[in-house]
């Protein structure tokens, strides 16, 4: 028998967008032995579980359940009875129409110790996306929730139709899509005006959200034409009015959007996150790898012998993390540079070596290998020597321009760029409505999975970050829509709103 004694976490993943997991949730999710998770849970929130964690599917779409809720009961005792930090993920808030009060029945029968992380429940984060607040000093003074699974016309409802048309209150429908009709018919019934609003937000909080607003009298009829379908929250009462003037989400002009990454996977994660949170979808489809170059050993000695020269330049983010990954490891810290200067060729890389406490000396205005070429020119002398931390495929302007004028310059492989082989970047491609290229090994990497890019991204809207990616995606016949300065959100919006522009 394990020595440890197991736990579970019943933990609400919240309606969808992975930020609005509780940090409480978060940490649970990262320490736990197996997560047991439904259909509404969000990849990006499954995918913080570590690696050696047993994922287990319980589906519960509805009409489709994968396991009977005592099935999900008795497995998850059994887990935790095996010494086993359990997290059982359930879509928006545990307790709201969940199931959460059951599970935890089993378990405390059952004699497993629990805990319950609430999260934001999909009844009030669905509306506040949509531009919805539930409740409003002008509209209501009370909000209620109720399932729509019962169905009036079967007569067996126990919900309160009379008190429910209260036009001076918020009424939210979960699982109101299959009995709609039913619903709206005995709230007209009980004298609900025929004029109140009705807003339907479905996958609300995701990038596939969408919103139909229209009346008691209309809504039916407006889902039937839209063919609507859940899961979505049905909100009705007048605050649905302030949608009109407080509605942002689905105002993003990246919003709805799918943008594929193809950076490696360390560097997308950011920029994913940052996506999501502009209601745009990451695919996140790394072409390339970074590894070990075939001189290792040169990569090493020259980490070591960096206080012989006059300057060291750094040409990428990976070239910064690939010196300072060999200087720890090596024993060794900052002060090994001794007088050796140190430059950037753009804000990102001067941005990696910050983030080992360094500032560059010199980080040229326009973040391409020549004006870094120049503007060492101008600051070393005949005899100088320079070494280039970079990758094996780099680009060889700037030993090119400084040779010229008598410097030398050790081109030094600190990594190298492989394709990764992924089967399913056609269709990924696709699916997508934006494809980023972050550098030329991209496109390589790219071109490596799908040989005719340029057909397959004909309509897509192709972003490069600058010129140099642009060019190489426009050599291999690439339609090249945006270039970015800089590859962030913002830089993205920035680019898109100006067109093509080199
Ligand atoms: N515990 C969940 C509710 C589970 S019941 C919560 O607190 O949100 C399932 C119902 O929740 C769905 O039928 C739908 O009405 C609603 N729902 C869950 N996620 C949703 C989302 N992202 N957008 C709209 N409705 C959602």
């Amino acid at each position: 028998m394990s020595a440890r004694r197991g736990k579970v976490w019943l933990v609400g993943a919240g309606p969808g967008d992975p930020g609005l997991l509780t940090l409480k949730g978060a940490r649970a999710i990262q320490h736990c032995d197996a997560l047991v998770y439904d259909y509404l849970a969000s990849q990006a929130i499954v995918d913080l579980a570590p690696p050696a964690c047993e994922r287990i599917y319980v589906g519960k779409k509805p009409g489709s359940h994968t396991l009977t809720q005592p099935e999900i009961a008795a497995l998850m005792v059994q887990l935790a009875l095996a010494g086993k930090r359990v997290v059982r993920l359930k879509g928006g808030d545990v307790f709201v129409f969940a199931r959460g009060g059951e599970e935890a029945a089993a378990l405390h029968a059952a004699g497993v110790p629990f805990e319950v992380v609430p999260g934001i429940t999909s009844a009030f984060a669905a509306p506040a996306y949509a531009g919805i607040p539930v409740t409003h000093r002008d509209h209501n003074t009370s909000i209620s929730i109720s399932t729509g699974h019962e169905d009036p016309l079967k007569g067996h409802t126990s919900l309160d139709y009379a008190k429910l048309a209260n036009p001076k209150s918020t009424t939210i429908f979960l699982m109101g899509m299959g009995n709609l009709a039913g619903i709206v018919g005995e709230l007209r019934k009980n004298g609900l005006p025929e004029t109140t609003p009705v807003a339907i937000v479905r996958e609300g909080t995701r990038p596939t959200q969408e919103t139909l607003v229209a009346t008691l009298a209309t809504i039916v009829a407006e889902v039937e034409r839209a063919q609507f379908a859940a899961p979505a929250v049905v909100v009705i009462g007048d605050v649905v009015r302030e949608r009109e003037s407080i509605r942002w989400f689905d105002r993003s002009p990246l919003f709805g959007k799918r943008v594929l990454v193809t950076r490696p996977a360390a560097q997308a994660a950011e920029f994913a996150q940052q996506l999501w949170e502009a209601g745009a979808e990451p695919l996140v489809a790394p072409t390339i790898a970074i590894g070990t170059p075939d001189d290792a050993a040169g990569a090493w000695s020259a980490v070591a012998r960096v206080r012989e020269y006059a300057w060291i330049a750094f040409t990428s983010r990976n070239g910064v993390e690939a010196f300072f990954e060999r200087l720890t490891a090596g024993g060794k810290d900052v002060r090994a540079f001794g007088n050796c200067k140190i430059a950037a060729i753009g804000a990102h890389t001067a941005a990696a070596l910050a983030e080992h406490g360094v500032r560059a000396d010199f980080v040229p205005d326009v973040f391409v290998n020549e004006s870094l070429a120049d503007g060492l020119v101008e600051r070393t002398v005949a005899g100088n020597r320079v070494l280039l931390y970079r990758a094996q495929e780099g680009r060889d302007v700037l030993p090119k321009v400084l040779g010229k004028v008598g410097r030398a310059v050790d081109v030094v492989a600190g990594y190298k760029t492989s394709y990764v082989d992924d089967p399913e970047l056609r269709a990924k491609a696709e699916r997508a409505d934006i494809v980023t290229f972050t550098s030329s090994s991209t496109v390589h990497g790219f071109v490596h999975n799908v040989a005719d890019a340029p057909a397959v991204l004909a309509r897509t809207t192709v972003a490069a970050l600058g010129p140099i990616t642009a060019a190489t995606a426009r050599a291999h016949g690439i339609r090249v829509d945006v270039v970015a300065d800089e590859f962030t959100v913002e830089g993205l919006l920035a680019a898109l709103e100006a067109g093509v522009t080199a």
